[in-house]
């Protein structure tokens, strides 16, 4: 890696200054991987991709001898501002930490983001940090810290009294992890929160009422159908947190783009989901962490609800649902986006699907039409990883160089 830095950031600065051919040993497109293919970028974009792109003049040509060349990896679920809860319970980092701890903590979360190779990630909630996502995106945008480039939500939504922190003298006022709102002012808490910069809304169709109850449903078909409405009339895709089979199923009906987690989910709402096209975003991680943060030390038979995770993620695949890779990292530690990965290969998906699921899939469910491949045209964000995952996995956290925007990081 250090080689290779030297030689890249040579000409680095902003974006690498003669046209640069890089030569691994494989290329994965975003849809299948491909040897001896070569990949030419110039400025911030890719210019040319295939096994027979020769070098322009004055062009530099960089080997990367048994390496494989990746798109740019895309995070489909994490929480920039939440730590891992074994660190800091959830309850305490909403309530005590102050915003600008919280903030200089997300700017070291998203410089360990990019540098495991997602160059993309979507942020699903500051949990309690306000619209801090908006100005930490600026500052990555700006240069000022490095990131990946972001996605956000900003406060997310909630039904009145459905979310928490909870557990205090009823009638005192408690800071909350996301905007609480009901009626029509769930679609008008969706259009402030555009106003305020947000790229994609979060709803949460279910939640637990009171530690120890299961989810339930908590935003009526109205209060879904309406703030999705008004999402998809500002251009704005929508992402819902749901686990119980009616909260997917409304979330389905009222236009849903992904469903985040649906660790309860049947058959027949995979199906629905299916039909309509709605992405399920499984995040096994967080599941497997939060158990192992309980005690769970990985040994079969799993608990319950990792179990529970597993069983919802086979039914969607064998509905044919489509797969987002998103892991709900903050839960877990950032920069181990990985984990995700490696969860659903276990699982049942092969290496080549996850890969997909991380690049184009993940591109095409958030809309982003400028990257997630490689093609000519599209951003130079690019990751180099030693070995191949096509075949194992575990090798994309052998990461040698990540480039976004032709610069490498
Ligand atoms: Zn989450």
């Amino acid at each position: 890696m250090r080689i290779l830095m030297i030689l890249l950031l040579a000409t680095a600065a902003p974006a690498l200054a003669e046209p640069t051919l890089l030569k691994p040993a494989r290329v994965f497109d975003g849809e299948t991987m491909h040897a001896v293919w070569q990949v030419l970028v110039d400025g911030d974009r890719i210019v040319a991709a295939g096994s027979d792109v020769t070098a322009p003049a004055g062009a530099k040509v960089v080997d990367l001898p048994g390496a494989t060349l990746l798109p740019g990896l895309i995070e489909g679920h994490t929480h920039l501002f939440l730590h891992p809860y074994n660190e800091t319970k959830w309850d305490d980092q909403v309530l005590h930490e102050p915003l600008a701890l919280r903030t200089a903590r997300a700017t070291v979360a998203a410089r360990k983001t990019l540098m495991a190779g997602f160059t993309t990630a979507r942020d699903l909630g500051t949990e309690g940090a306000g619209y801090a996502d908006v100005g930490l995106k600026a500052a990555i945008d700006q240069g000022i810290v490095p990131g990946p480039r972001l996605i956000v939500v900003t406060r997310a939504i909630v039904a009145t009294g459905a979310y928490g922190p909870k557990g205090f003298e009823p009638g005192v006022a408690v800071p909350q992890g996301a905007e609480e709102a009901g009626g029509e002012g769930v679609a008008a808490a969706a259009r402030r929160q555009i106003a305020a910069g947000a790229d994609e809304i979060k709803l949460y169709a279910d939640y637990h009422w009171g530690p120890g109850e299961p989810s339930r449903p908590t935003f009526s078909q109205a209060e879904l159908t309406g703030a999705i409405g008004a999402a998809h009339d500002a251009g704005r895709r929508v992402a819902v947190h749901a686990s119980t089979p009616e909260g997917m199923r409304r979330a389905v009906i009222a236009g849903a783009d992904t469903i985040e987690h649906g660790s309860e989910g049947d058959a027949a709402v995979f199906k629905l989901m299916r039909e309509r096209g709605t992405v399920l975003c499984p995040t096994l991680a967080a599941g497997d962490a939060i158990a192992r943060y309980r005690g769970w030390n990985g040994a079969e038979p799993a608990p319950p609800g990792v179990k529970g995770d597993r069983d919802a993620f086979r039914l969607a695949r064998a509905a044919g649902v489509a797969i987002c890779m998103g892991g709900d990292v903050g839960v877990f530690s950032h920069g181990d986006n990985a984990r995700e990965m490696a969860l659903l290969v276990a699982n049942g998906m092969t290496p080549i699907e996850v890969l997909r699921a991380a690049t184009t899939v993940n591109a095409r469910a958030f809309g982003l039409s400028d990257r997630g491949r490689i093609a000519p045209g599209l951003l130079a964000d690019l990751v180099v990883v030693t070995g191949d995952p096509g075949k194992d996995i575990a090798a994309v956290r052998q990461v040698t160089m990540v480039m976004k925007g032709g610069v490498v990081q």
